[in-house]
C-alpha cells in the first residue's frame, strides 16, 4: 500500500490529487495511542494502541515466540487468552524460514496463522547473547553463522530489511547492546552507536505506513548517558520508544532508577515499551513508573520447567507436596487448565509429558493476561495506588518487601500498607 501511493504521489500531475495522497498516507499511520486514563498519583497511564493488524490494549505483557510460534500453544488459543500483541526473534526467523521465505509467504502473520498484532526485535540482543564470538563495530554486528560457520554481518539496514519482510506491526531498531553491569567508555560508545544506527535503519526502512520503528534507549546504569540518549531519540519522528539494556543481572535499585528516569524524559503521547520484564512485581512496579508494553519468555520458560504462576509467588508442581492436591493451581482463574485439572494431576506430568508444558503455560499466559487487565482496570477506575499495595501485600504477607519495590513506589507517591 505504500509503495502504491508513493508511485501514484510520484506520477501524478494534480496537485490536489497529490495533496489528497498525502493526506491519505498521513492518516495511515500504522500506530495511533491514546491514552484513555492517568493515575493521578503515580506515572501509570491505561489506554489503546490502534496497530494495523489488531488494537493493544495498555499497559500489556507481550508473550515472546520464538520460531514462529509461541512453545506449547496454537494461535487460536493466544486469541483465546485474550493475547493482542505477541513478539517474534527476528535473529531465528532470519535464519529459518529466512527473509526470502517469509516474503514470499507474504510475511509472518499469514506464515504463522496469526492475525493480531506482532512485534519483532531487531536479531542484535539475541545474537551478542547467544553467540559469544560476535563482534561489534561501527557497520554491525560481525559473526559466525551457527549453521555453517561462515562469516556474518547484521547490519542496521540488514535488520530492517529482515523486519520489513516479516511485515510486524512493531519493529526495532538494531541497537549496540552491552552488559548492563558494564560502565566506562564501552557504554558511552554504544549509547551513541545506538543512535547512529537508529538512524541508518529509519532511513532504511520500507514499510513506514505499515510498521512502527521503535528506538531504544540504551546508556546502562549512567544517569546522564541515559539521560542524553533518551532525549537525542525524542528528536526523530518516531511512533513510540523502548527502554533497553537493563533486565541484564544489574542490582533491582539501578533497574528502577533507569526506568523512572526514561519514562520522565520520553514523551507521554507515546507509548514507551520496557525490553525483557515480566516478573509480576516488575509489571506492577514498572507501569507505576509509567511503562505501557513489556515481554519476556520468563512465564513460557517456567511453564516448561513445571512452575505455576500464582499471586503469591509460583508453584513448583515437580515438589511432592503436590502429590495429592486436589485443588486446581489457582481457584480463581478462568483457565481452561484450572477449571479442568488439579495440581495432583499435573505433578504427575510435570516436566515429563509435553502436555504439561502446553497445560502450564496456558495457565501462565492467563495469569499474566489478568494481571494486565488488573492494572488497567484499576487505572482507569482511579484505584491504582490501591491496587500496587494489595497487590504487594499478597506477594509479600509479612512485609518484608523488597527494599527496591518501597523505594521505586515511593519515587512516584505509593507507600506500601
Ligand atoms: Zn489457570
Amino acid at each position: 500500500m505504500y509503495k502504491f501511493l508513493h508511485k501514484s504521489f510520484c506520477t501524478t500531475a494534480s496537485a490536489g490529487l497529490g495533496r489528497l495522497l498525502v493526506k491519505m498516507a498521513s492518516e495511515k499511520s500504522p500506530l495511533r495511542f491514546e491514552v484513555f486514563a492517568e493515575c493521578q498519583t503515580t506515572k501509570a497511564r491505561t489506554g489503546r494502541m490502534t496497530l494495523v493488524h489488531h488494537h493493544v490494549d495498555t499497559p500489556v505483557f507481550m508473550p515472546v515466540g520464538t520460531q514462529g510460534t509461541l512453545k506449547g500453544l496454537l494461535p487460536q488459543q493466544l486469541e483465546q487468552l485474550d493475547c493482542q500483541i505477541i513478539l517474534g526473534n527476528t535473529y531465528h526467523l532470519g535464519n529459518r524460514p529466512g527473509a526470502d521465505t517469509l516474503h514470499k509467504a507474504g510475511g509472518l502473520h499469514k506464515f504463522m496463522n496469526w492475525k493480531r498484532a506482532l512485534l519483532t526485535d531487531s536479531g542484535g540482543f539475541q545474537m551478542v547473547s547467544l553467540l559469544h564470538l560476535a563482534e561489534i563495530t561501527e557497520a554491525g554486528v560481525k559473526f559466525k553463522s551457527p549453521y555453517n560457520e561462515s562469516e556474518c554481518m547484521l547490519t542496521p539496514e540488514h535488520s530492517i530489511q529482515i523486519q520489513n519482510a516479516i511485515g510486524a506491526d512493531i519493529i526495532m531498531q538494531l541497537d549496540d547492546v552491552v552488559k548492563s553491569t558494564l560502565n566506562g567508555p564501552r557504554v558511552e560508545q554504544a549509547m551513541h552507536r545506538t543512535i547512529r544506527w537508529l538512524d541508518r535503519c529509519l532511513s532504511t526502512h520500507e514499510r513506514p505506513s505499515e510498521q512502527s520503528i521503535f528506538p531504544i534507549v540504551q546508556g546502562g546504569l549512567d544517569p546522564e548517558l541515559r539521560s542524553e540518549c533518551a532525549r537525542q531519540l525524542t528528536e526523530r519522528e518516531v511512533n513510540g520508544y523502548a527502554v533497553g539494556g537493563l533486565s541484564g543481572g544489574e542490582s533491582k535499585d539501578d533497574f528502577w532508577r533507569m526506568v523512572h528516569l526514561s519514562t520522565s524524559i520520553l514523551p507521554n503521547s507515546k507509548p514507551r515499551y520496557l525490553m525483557g520484564v515480566g516478573f509480576a512485581v516488575d509489571l506492577v512496579v514498572c507501569s507505576a513508573l509509567g511503562i505501557d508494553m513489556f515481554d519476556c519468555v520468563f512465564p513460557t520458560r517456567t511453564a516448561r520447567f513445571g512452575c505455576a504462576l500464582v499471586r503469591t509467588g509460583q508453584l513448583n508442581l515437580k515438589q511432592p507436596q503436590y502429590r495429592k492436591d486436589t485443588r486446581p493451581i489457582d481457584e480463581s482463574c478462568e483457565c481452561s487448565t484450572c477449571k479442568t485439572y488439579t495440581r495432583a494431576y499435573l505433578y504427575q506430568i510435570a516436566t515429563i509429558e509435553t502436555v504439561s508444558c502446553h497445560l502450564l503455560t496456558v495457565h501462565n499466559i492467563a495469569f499474566q493476561m489478568k494481571l494486565m487487565r488488573d492494572i488497567r482496570s484499576s487505572i482507569r477506575e482511579q484505584r491504582f495506588p490501591r491496587f500496587v499495595q494489595d497487590y504487594m501485600l499478597t506477594a509479600y504477607p509479612d512485609k518484608d518487601y523488597p527494599v527496591w519495590i518501597v523505594n521505586a513506589l515511593e519515587a512516584v507517591n505509593v507507600t506500601l500498607l
